[in-house]
């Protein structure tokens, strides 16, 4: 095997929305070289106003503690989009690139919906790696470009040793009992469109190559099922 291919996949969840019971999770793969790669950051310290629904847990600074790294071993951040519970600890890895869509940091200039996340996303172009569209960024570890939720948004893929292929939708597919070909019953949704078509896309996906494992973005009855940090899919 490669040493560069990926070795681990850790699974965190760094806090929650109690009211709904839905979990807030980032992930850290590890590749045979010794990479430590992040996707996404969860929850900001301090709640922005207007975002009481959220609860921080053990933060991904008190994971990453727990399996022996601090925030400076971190060499790429993947950001799948800037909402508040995806890109909330950006800014405490000072030593990472972070690799976003180049559709979602244009958006993000100017949306709203981005703006309490700001301090922590806009960093110096030097550090932002854009990426277009799907993009093996590693060898097993690809990028889809999955918009709808957000302009620009991405999921994840994860090709693992032993457990195989692992797929991560993020907010694409934030609950499984979304992951069909129907129409979304919540048309009002102006994206829904686009959030079909990116179901649709994933699910193509999973008809195509063998993917081992599903990790939904939001999904309190699958996390239950998962092995969570310090435990690791190899
Ligand atoms: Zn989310």
């Amino acid at each position: 095997m490669s040493q560069t291919a990926i070795q681990r996949l850790y699974l965190m969840q760094v806090g929650d929305m109690p009211e709904y019971k839905i979990p807030i999770v980032c992930y850290l793969v590890q590749t045979g070289d010794g990479k430590q790669i992040l996707i996404d950051s969860g929850l900001p310290e301090i709640m922005p106003e207007g975002e009481s629904d959220f609860a921080n847990g053990r933060d991904v600074i008190e994971q990453l503690a727990s399996i022996g790294l601090k925030p400076d071993d971190i060499d790429i951040v993947i950001s799948t989009h800037y909402d508040v519970d995806h890109a909330g600890r950006h800014a405490a890895f000072t030593n990472a690139r972070y690799v976003v869509q180049r559709g979602h940091q244009l958006d993000a200039q100017t949306n709203p919906r981005f703006a309490a996340t700001r301090p922590q996303w806009d960093q110096p172009l030097e550090r932002i790696q854009l990426v277009d569209g799907d993009t093996e960024l590693l060898p097993g570890l690809a990028l889809i470009e999955t918009s709808g939720h957000v302009p620009g948004h991405q999921s994840v893929l994860v090709r693992l040793p032993n457990t195989g292929t692992v797929l991560l939708p993020i907010d694409a597919v934030p609950f499984g009992e979304g992951f069909t070909r129907d129409k979304p019953a919540d048309d009002t949704n102006p994206d829904a469109e686009a959030i079909h078509a990116s179901t649709l896309k994933l699910l193509d996906l999973v008809a195509r190559e063998p993917i081992a494992l599903v990790v939904f973005g939001h999904d309190q009855q699958q996390w239950a099922t998962l092995k969570t940090a310090p435990a690791y899919y190899d």
